[in-house]
């Protein structure tokens, strides 16, 4: 086996060497190689060149440097693109998650877990505008989801790499990976890790993120729930609408007949013929999405379904070995 650990790094001049010092001290502890990606995310600060001072000294400590600064969703996403390891370890670049947490993590994937995420039970941020607001996205995002969890904003996460690989991240995502993940079959697992407060440089965030989590939470249970059959989605409220026409136009008759209301002056026609066509249209975008949905999946290499292994056939085609097995 071997661990990939990805780290973004933006601004983090004064963190880059201390967790390199704090990797090397806690990463013999997995007994196996291990490579860092050290994702510099379009940094200003002189962190590049402490990067490839790192990157001269060891040859573990790989650099994927972005042209300009993309957000740590996708220096997240390059860092995992370009891992070679069994299993990535991701985490940030601050020091605020602590490296001695790494091989209880990798060592609870032995346990028969693809995805183990990291809970800061002890979170070292500001209250109000930091632990507050996460606390509730946190509660929500479990509500919407159905996914029992305490802490999404965790980076510490260990992950099987064609886990990993196979999930897309964009927006604000990579606070979703678990989610992701579970959703494609993924056994996902939280366990409690340490944190500590940022002690040099600051944070890149601040309150406005709550929004764009909330956002993206909507994406993303679309996503899992209705991205392979939109119809499912927009059909019922296209049907929802037709049944508010039914009730309108039968409300509208019955007046009619029952106590002579005039039909052409009856708010309830107008009702009746906008549900209509509300509901046309509805069920309209639903085939679209359809058709979009077959369009993606032809496409790409994902599939609308994740294979966890394949027995007693031969590796011809398939790119990711591990998962092939001979029936013993
Ligand atoms: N980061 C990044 N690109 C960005 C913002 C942040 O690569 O645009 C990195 C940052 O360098 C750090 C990690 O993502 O390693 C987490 O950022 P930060 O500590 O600011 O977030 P917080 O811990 O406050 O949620
Ligand atoms: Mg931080």
């Amino acid at each position: 086996m071997s661990v990939s650990i990805v780290v973004p790094i933006y601004n983090e001049r004064e963190n880059i060497r201390l967790l390199y010092d704090q990797l090397v001290a806690a990463l013999p502890e997995l007994g196996c190689p291990w490579e860092a990606v050290l994702v510099d995310d379009g940094s200003t600060d002189g962190s590049s060149d402490e990067l490839d001072r790192l990157a001269r000294e060891d040859h573990r400590v790989k650099i994927v440097r972005f042209r300009r600064n993309y957000g740590q969703t996708a220096a997240m996403g390059a860092g995992i693109r370009y891992a070679t390891g069994d299993v990535i370890v991701t985490m940030d670049g601050d020091l605020q998650n602590d490296p001695s947490d790494i091989a209880k993590m990798v060592r609870k994937l032995d346990e028969g877990y693809d995805l183990v995420h990291g809970w800061r039970k002890d979170r070292q941020d500001a209250l109000v505008n930091r632990k507050i607001p996460s606390k509730i996205a946190n509660w929500i995002i479990s509500k919407t989801t159905g996914f029992p969890i305490h802490d999404l904003g965790c980076t510490l996460k260990a992950i099987r790499r064609e886990i990993a690989q196979e999930l897309e991240l964009y927006g604000e995502m990579h606070r979703f990976i678990p989610i992701l993940a579970h959703g494609r079959g993924a056994r996902c697992v939280e366990v409690v890790t340490q944190h500590h407060p940022r002690r040099f440089g600051t944070t890149k965030y601040g309150i406005s993120r709550t929004i764009r989590v909330v956002l993206d939470l909507i994406t993303v249970k679309y996503m899992l729930d209705y991205f392979a059959s939109p119809m499912k989605f927009f059909g019922r409220i296209g049907f929802g609408c037709w049944a508010v026409a039914l009730v309108a136009g039968l409300s509208t008759l019955g007046m009619k007949m029952l106590a002579g209301v005039d039909m052409t002056g009856n708010p309830l026609l107008g009702l009746t013929i906008l549900s209509i066509m509300v509901g046309v249209q509805f069920l309209s975008l639903g085939l679209l999405g359809e058709v979009h949905a077959r369009v993606y999946y032809a496409t790409q290499p994902n599939q609308n379904y994740a294979v966890r292994e394949l027995v007693n056939f031969t590796p011809a085609s398939e790119p990711s070995a591990s998962r092939w097995k001979i029936a013993a």
